[in-house]
């Protein structure tokens, strides 16, 4: 069978219009299939809009990698649309302390090296020649992965809402749809499928229809500051805790998180003066002669799962949910979005990820998705 026959008069309801839902219901809309999206509030209000556009393929697992090379392959074809550019910016990740971190960041290199990415490991003198912003001298492990970067998530969020209305999808914003099974409905509308993809809010959409998923919803923060220097990296200081790219309004930073689950309809959305005030002093330590001065700072939430692995496929009978992305999400939308929508025309989606490897009842901690260990 192939996508156009598994497409023919096939209605599909996406909730959420992150870059999840979207890009997902764009490629359905692109085979041929009529979907609908339904967003609480507006394209990209949530976690999409408030992320840091960090996009990378450096993951050490085979499936990881995969995912992620397909993602920075969609994303180079998308960019140049619409007011998405997906800007080439080398990762760099590094430890100030021997120790497990830095075993794991030789073993990651390797891990990613035989999986194809292009990632080296460096030593201090190498980032400093490199990168000559950058105090490097208490640097014990580093690498660099070079098919790597930084975005602005709203553009391509917007892009991708655009490119779905020209392929026929209705998105209803300021719409909250509550999800029923045995048939599969939308606020009361039948659908051959629905796609839940709502972020922060899908254990709570999917307990609405009686279906139970190991998620937390964690919160993170961000900030924007003025630049240090030209030609920064991105750079994650693994054994501090924080990272930072080059931002049109000098420099973007980030990470505060907070381990425990978090109210996705309460949760504070401003950044807290403790992260505002640590991530100045990293800073300041990090580009010597440096004196950031912050523009905005903020918070928004990422999801975790048992085991850190997203919950990508189907739970039952034409629901399918695509969440828990431990802070990753944005950079691997659009090859999870594919995938999904590849599923529900028939195809495997990635079985690594299927939510049905739980069954809800887990009791986890959350655990950030950036550590390096
Ligand atoms: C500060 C910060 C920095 C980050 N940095 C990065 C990064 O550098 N790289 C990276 O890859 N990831 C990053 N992330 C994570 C990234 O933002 C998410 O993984 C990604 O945006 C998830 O996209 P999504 O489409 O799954 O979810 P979302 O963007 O949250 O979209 C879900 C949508 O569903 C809607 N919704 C919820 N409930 C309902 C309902 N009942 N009915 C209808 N609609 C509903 C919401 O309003 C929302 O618009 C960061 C996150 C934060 C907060």
């Amino acid at each position: 069978m192939d996508d156009s026959d598994a497409a023919a008069d096939r209605r599909v309801a996406v909730v959420g219009a992150g870059a999840v839902g979207l890009t997902a219901a764009c490629d359905l809309a692109d085979r041929g299939v009529d979907v609908t999206v339904y967003e609480r509030e507006t394209v990209a209000a949530a976690s999409t809009g408030r992320a840091a556009g960090i996009c990378y393929d450096a993951f050490a697992e085979d499936v990881d990698a995969r995912v992620a090379a397909r993602a920075a392959e969609r994303f180079r074809a998308f960019s140049g649309r619409g007011d998405f550019a997906f800007e080439e910016t080398p990762y760099v990740w590094f430890v100030t302390e021997p120790g497990a971190k830095a075993d794991a960041i030789r073993e990651q290199v390797d891990a990613m090296q035989r999986h194809g990415r292009d990632v080296e490991r460096v030593d201090a003198d190498d980032l400093a020649a490199e990168f000559p912003s950058l105090r490097t001298g208490d640097v014990v492990e580093a690498a660099v992965a070079r098919d790597a970067a930084v975005v602005d998530t709203s553009a391509y969020a917007h892009l991708l809402a655009d490119l779905a209305r020209e392929a026929g999808v209705e998105i209803r914003e300021q719409t909250p749809a509550s999800v029923e099974t045995d048939p599969v409905r939308v606020n009361g509308e039948a659908y051959d499928d629905v796609v839940v993809a709502a972020g922060a809010h899908t254990k709570q959409v999917l307990a609405g229809a009686g279906v139970s998923v190991p998620l937390k919803p964690y919160r993170v923060q961000a900030l924007t500051a003025n630049a240090p220097s030209e030609g920064l990296p991105t750079v994650y200081d693994a054994t501090a805790g924080y990272y930072a790219r080059p931002h049109p309004d000098g420099l973007l930073a980030g990470d505060g998180t907070e381990p425990f689950e978090a109210d996705p309809d309460g949760y504070d959305r401003d950044g807290d003066d403790w992260f505002i005030d640590a991530t100045e002093d990293r800073l300041r330590d990090r580009f010597p002669g440096y004196e950031p001065a912050v523009e905005r700072a903020w918070a928004g939430l990422c999801t975790a799962t048992p085991d850190r692995d997203p919950l990508l496929g189907e739970l039952g009978d034409g629901l399918y949910v695509a969440a828990g992305w431990q802070g990753h999400g944005f950079m691997r939308a659009p090859a999870t979005a594919e995938a999904i929508a590849e599923q529900v025309l028939g195809g495997d989606g990635v079985p690594a990820f299927d939510p049905t490897r739980f069954d809800g009842s887990e009791s986890f901690e959350v655990v950030e998705g950036m550590a390096v260990e």
